[in-house]
This record gives C-alpha cells, sequence and structure tokens, in this order.
C-alpha cells in the first residue's frame, strides 16, 4: 500500500530528480541495495526501476503494491515551486505502468491547490487511480485550509483514499515541518475521506518531534483514520512499531513497506524484541519487500494488517464485489493480499 516509484524523466516522461548531497548519497545506496548498476541514476532508471520492483513483488507474499507517484511542490495559491523539492514522478507513470502490470496499482499524488486539482482528479480516477498520496510537509500542503474543502469532499464522493504522510522526514526535504501534525488532517476526515496517516505520526530523527499519541488519541473520533507501518523495520523508525499490537490500534494498522527506504531489522534485535534466529533469517532475504513483511509477521502482525486495504482502496470492478484478481497468490476463499 505504500511503495514508491522513482524515475529521473530520462525518457520523456516528464518527470525529474534533483539530488542534494546528502539525498545523492541516500538514493546511491538504495539504488546499491536494489542491486542496480551504480550508474542507473544518471541512465533509464524508470525502467530498471519498475523491472526490479515487480520482481520483488512476484518473488514475494504480496499479489500487488500500490506504487505512488510524487506531487511538486506548490503555494497556498496555487503557484507551482519548480525550484524546490527533490523529484517528480507524474501521474501518468504509475497510472501507465499499473494498467500494464497487475504487481503495481496507481497511487497518484495532487497537491490540491493545483489550478486544475479537480480536473486532474476527475482524470485519475477515470484512469484507474486507487488512492491519493501525498506529503504535506514535503509539498508545504496545509491540508485543513477550507480552500480544499471541494477537493476532498470529490475524494469522498469517490472514495478514494488519501494517503498522506505524518511525522518527521529525512528522504525527501522537508519544506514546512509543522505540516507533519497528524492533527492538520482533520478536514478530509471530516468530509469522509478514508485518510492513512503514513507511519503513524513517528518521528524519524532524534530532533524530530513525535506524533504518536496524538494520531491514536484521533482514532477514537475519527473511524475512517487508519495508520501504515511503512518504513517502520528501520533504525530510525521503530520505537512505536510493537505498541501497533495493542487491541484498540491493530484494527486500524495497513501493511506499507516505503520501499525503496531500506529494511533493517537491527534495532529492533538490540532492543531483543525479535530473537537472533528470526533476525539473521529474515535480514539475509534478498527481497525488501518479502523481508519487510517476514519482520512484520515474526513481530506478531497477522494477514490482516495486508488484506484490510483491499476494503479501503477504489480498486476495478472486478475486486470491488469481493472478487479475487486473476493475479492473486493467495487462494480463491481468501481475500487478496494486497500490500
Ligand atoms: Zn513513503
Amino acid at each position: 500500500m505504500h511503495v514508491h516509484m522513482v524515475g529521473n524523466g530520462r525518457e520523456g516522461s516528464g518527470g525529474w530528480l534533483r539530488l542534494s548531497r546528502w539525498h545523492g548519497w541516500l538514493a546511491s545506496f538504495m539504488v546499491k541495495q536494489l542491486g542496480l548498476p551504480a550508474n542507473s541514476l544518471q541512465g533509464n532508471l524508470e525502467a530498471r526501476y519498475a523491472e526490479v520492483l515487480r520482481q520483488f513483488v512476484r518473488e514475494s507474499s504480496l499479489d500487488a503494491v500500490v506504487l505512488l507517484a510524487h506531487e511538486r511542490v506548490h503555494e497556498a495559491d496555487g503557484t507551482l515551486r519548480a525550484d524546490l523539492g527533490s523529484m517528480f514522478v507524474p501521474n501518468d507513470v504509475v497510472l501507465g505502468l499499473a494498467k500494464q502490470h497487475p504487481e503495481f496499482l496507481a497511487g497518484v499524488a495532487i497537491h490540491p491547490a493545483r489550478p486544475d486539482a479537480l480536473d486532474e482528479l476527475d482524470r485519475c480516477v477515470a484512469e484507474g487511480a486507487v488512492l491519493m498520496k501525498c506529503l504535506p510537509n514535503c509539498q508545504n500542503i496545509a491540508v485543513s485550509d477550507v480552500r480544499y474543502r471541494p477537493f476532498w469532499q470529490r475524494m469522498a464522493d469517490y472514495r478514494l483514499p488519501l494517503l498522506a504522510h505524518t511525522g518527521g522526514e529525512h528522504t525527501v526535504p522537508v519544506i514546512n515541518a509543522a505540516f507533519a501534525d497528524p492533527k492538520l488532517l482533520r478536514l478530509p476526515l471530516e468530509c469522509g475521506v478514508t485518510v492513512i496517516a503514513a507511519h503513524c505520526g513517528t518521528s524519524s530523527g532524534v530532533f524530530d518531534r513525535d506524533y504518536f499519541v496524538d494520531w491514536v488519541k484521533m482514532l477514537g473520533e475519527f473511524p475512517n483514520l487508519y495508520g501504515d507501518i511503512s518504513a517502520m523495520v528501520s533504525l530510525n523508525r521503530c520505537s512505536h512499531l510493537l505498541d501497533c499490537l495493542g487491541d484498540e490500534i491493530a484494527p486500524r494498522i495497513l501493511h506499507g513497506s516505503d520501499f525503496p527506504v531500506p529494511v533493517l531489522g537491527h534495532r529492533l534485535r538490540l532492543q531483543g524484541v525479535l530473537d537472533q534466529q528470526s533476525f539473521r533469517r529474515i535480514q539475509k532475504l534478498q527481497n525488501p519487500l518479502e523481508r519487510d513483511w517476514q519482520f512484520k509477521q515474526a513481530l506478531g502482525f497477522t494477514d490482516e494488517i495486508s488484506t484490510r486495504v483491499t476494503a479501503l482502496l477504489r480498486l476495478p470492478d472486478d475486486c470491488e464485489s469481493g472478487g479475487v484478481p486473476s493475479h492473486s497468490k493467495t487462494q480463491a476463499t481468501e481475500e487478496p493480499g494486497l500490500q
């Protein structure tokens, strides 16, 4: 449910990748983790990346992943700030890949201040979008700005869920740190949008504010609020992972990987929540999607965290009626295990 598409637009997609020294180092590390050649960041990254990712999905326990576009930074008045941000993955890239490959479902990205936001939303839904993703703190989105009400209402009408980044962020540059607060997701929730708070508001670095408790409080108020545990099998974002197994919280948890963010179980092992045998067996799995999934299973998360999202996504007709997509790896009697 939370897998990033990455590309540099070399083949004319219109996307771009612009990396500072720190983000360039991070990107090179991620490229290496994927087994891609070191010069991939300069070559046709989109095709190579999509192919490697498809292979990972096919060889994992998952049937399909929601592949995310990445929006550009905009001012509140809708002005595009092409000088800010580190990457742009146009919606057509993920919509196109989802049409070609059953391993991918399209997660589009639209800044609600864009002058064409509603038209783009209509177009993306018609083209098969299953959710909309944004990073309010990195794309400068004051989610509860009343000017965006028509946009959230249209999303609610379409039953298109919103996956919104919450908590700190260190993989893409932050424009407005205050927008990491899940309490700012109130307006789309009130409009009836299913909102998934990515990372459950957890902090990413030692100096970030942690909003996990704020997010938990909101669960009581909004039955349409969820959280994903993407990037939480890591060195920096794992502190609340076990809290997500609690009786009150677990029914609102969805599985996401945040691929290509590395999956590292070392800190969980040091904390003693993973036994040495499981840690060694799972950490050496070459497939990062499978490694992430197996770590979560070893910690006690059930299959429901991956299947629950099936009822929330705006899936094509063959899934909406409870049918199982033709590519499903699960038995016909089970729900498809989507991520
Ligand atoms: Zn992410």
